[in-house]
């Protein structure tokens, strides 16, 4: 699948992911906003990662994180593959030139520039 369809997905159905997911998801953005995040001591960044795993942001249940063994990217493809397969998923293509549009109920075209309001 490619990638704007892996986003389109990702972006406007990621109420679709299962439970599992979802944990593995929240972990990976968690994960990725303490490490770039600006922190003014690493032990302000460490406690931040405590608290994270306290409050369910971050998780320690191995196959929750198996799912991101892969990298973000293979993660979230087949999370995108899935839910289109599973869920019938429809994707708005421009009833112009057929490419994707932006969102699901975008009424204009990011390519042609094709208007169907
Ligand atoms: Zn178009």
């Amino acid at each position: 699948m490619e990638k704007e369809k892996v986003d389109y997905i990702f972006n406007h159905h990621s109420h679709l992911m299962t439970f599992k997911e979802k944990v593995a998801w929240k972990h990976w953005s968690t994960d990725y906003k303490i490490e770039n995040g600006d922190y003014e001591s690493s032990e302000q960044r460490e406690r931040r990662r405590r608290l994270s795993y306290k409050t369910g942001w971050l998780t320690d249940d191995k196959e929750m994180l198996a799912l991101l063994d892969d990298g973000i990217e293979v993660f979230k493809r087949r999370i995108a593959e899935r839910i289109y397969k599973e869920e019938k998923v429809e994707f708005n293509n421009c009833p112009q030139c057929g490419k994707l549009t932006r969102t699901p109920k975008a009424k204009q075209c990011r390519y042609c520039g094709h208007d169907w309001h």
